[in-house]
């Protein structure tokens, strides 16, 4: 972080706009609109500046910048079009210790102004750091369309109840929690359409009804994470990652998925690499149960989605055996994304009329696949960690009658910047991935809609 985010109280603050043009006019605005008192220095004013300056009934020093301008202020922009004007407003203030800002020059600046999105009192900010101040309008405009305008009537109407909410919830858990349910529920829909008043009656009936030990009862939630682009997570998904006091990741989830975690969340690793069980399924399990217990929200995020080869029902049945409450969000599975992000449909009217995924993955002492099941020429085949026993399954594919020059795909890392895409066929498979140096997780989709990946590619 080159700069730290705070946001600052300037009511009735007197702050300093070196400059009488119409940049330090854009300042002076802003100041004012968050109560501060502004002097302007400058021996004259723009037109625009001057009719600000009446209007407001701002103080004017009709004099060129010296130090003793200085006196008295919480805060100055330098605005002035003369750089060495600005240089020596910079120094002065470094040296008393007062916040200064040189407009465009953000090697002498203490703090920079950030883009705003105003919902008072909901006030979000988004800078670049003075980089490219075009990228954090572009950011402005985006969140501008998407928090819809009432956002600031449903903080101020939820804000009447802080203290209510205070005294019938002391502990700082069950209140996150009230919050959270009451703002993801019909309240939030009536405060921010200006049915203030039902709004208000239901804020009220919540706090009625809150009670502390069924708010605080710990739960499961198993979250599928989606292949590995955080774009690809559901609404739920994200929202339930945002309430949870711990996780429960492996190294399918991606850190910049993990990333949009609760922040205060505890996160427990729990391994799954081939052959090396960080924590072995049946403690896992357990695990779930014994968080869930001492009353937390426990978000169990899995790469994909969770009941597809990723043993979520194993989970679940535990809890189900203990009597935790659970929820289960679908995610995107990893054929599903490897598919679109490679360009190869899994079914397609010409190549293949239907799909079916099977793990290449075998328990010690598990039936094997019925291969003879797995060759028609019309279906696509998707094997999940099947890499190692690739030469094998091609092998059983064309002992079985799958032609040799059926096209596989490999794709390694689908949906993420580090996506590969490695094509041959069932005949030339161990040669590819003896050669191409694979990297997990990857997966095969096997069947003639390959042929498609290259004209669809459009991620390479
Ligand atoms: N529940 C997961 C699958 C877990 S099994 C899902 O629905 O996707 C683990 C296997 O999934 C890996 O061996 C690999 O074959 C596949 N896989 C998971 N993420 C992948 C990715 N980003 N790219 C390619 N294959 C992936």
């Amino acid at each position: 972080m080159d700069f730290f985010p705070i946001f600052l109280k300037l009511n009735d603050q007197t702050c300093l706009v070196v400059g009488g043009g119409d940049v330090g006019l854009r300042k002076a605005r802003l100041l004012r609109a968050a109560g501060a008192h502004v002097t302007v220095v400058s021996p004259e004013l723009s037109p625009a500046m001057a009719a600000y300056v009446a209007a407001e009934g701002l103080h004017h020093r009709a004099e060129p910048y010296s130090p003793r301008c200085l006196d008295g202020m919480r805060l100055v922009y330098a605005a002035t079009d003369d750089e060495a004007v600005n240089q020596a407003v910079y120094r002065d203030c470094e040296a008393r210790g007062i916040l200064i800002n040189a407009v465009d020059q953000p090697e002498i600046c203490r703090f920079i102004t950030p883009s705003i999105v105003d919902r008072s009192p909901v006030i979000i900010a988004a800078s670049t750091g003075g980089a490219v101040p075009v990228l954090a309008r572009h950011l402005r405009a985006r969140l501008e369309t998407l928090i819809p305008a009432g956002y600031g009537d449903m903080a101020r109407i939820a804000g009447e109840f802080r203290l209510a909410v205070k005294a019938a919830l002391p502990d700082t858990t069950s209140r996150r929690l009230f919050w959270e349910e009451l703002l993801s529920g019909p309240f939030a829909e009536r405060a921010m359409n200006g049915q203030a008043d039902a709004a208000r009656a239901l804020a009220q009936q919540a706090l009625d009804a809150a009670d502390a030990a069924t708010l605080t009862k710990g739960e499961v939630f198993l979250v599928g994470a989606g292949p590995g682009d955080p774009d690809l997570l559901t609404f739920r998904a994200l929202r339930l990652m945002q309430m949870a006091d711990v996780v429960l990741y492996d190294n399918l989830v991606s850190d910049a998925i993990l990333d949009l975690t609760r922040r205060d969340a505890d996160r427990i690793y729990v391994g799954k690499k081939r052959a090396d069980h960080a924590v072995p399924q049946d403690d896992l399990n357990l695990l779930l149960v014994k968080l869930a217990q001492e009353g937390k929200k426990v978000l169990r995020l899995k790469g994909g989605d969770p009941f597809i080869f990723g043993r979520g029902g194993e989970e679940l049945e535990t809890l189900a055996e203990y009597g935790i409450p659970f929820q289960v969000v679908p995610g995107i599975t990893s054929a599903a994304g490897a598919s679109c992000y490679a360009g190869i449909p899994l079914t397609h009217r010409d190549y293949a009329q239907g799909v079916t995924f099977v793990t290449g993955h075998r328990r010690e002492g598990e039936q094997t696949l019925d291969w003879t099941k797995l060759t028609n020429p019309c279906e696509t085949l998707v094997v999940y960690m099947g890499i190692t026993q690739a030469p094998s399954i091609a092998a059983e594919l064309v002992a079985n009658g799958r032609r040799a020059d059926t096209p596989v795909a490999i794709i390694e890392k689908a949906t993420t910047p580090q996506q590969k895409v490695h094509v041959g066929t069932l005949g030339t498979l161990g040669e590819v991935i003896a050669t191409a140096g694979i990297k997990p997780p990857a997966l095969l989709i096997i069947g003639d809609v390959v042929k498609l990946h290259g004209k669809l590619a459009w991620r390479g």
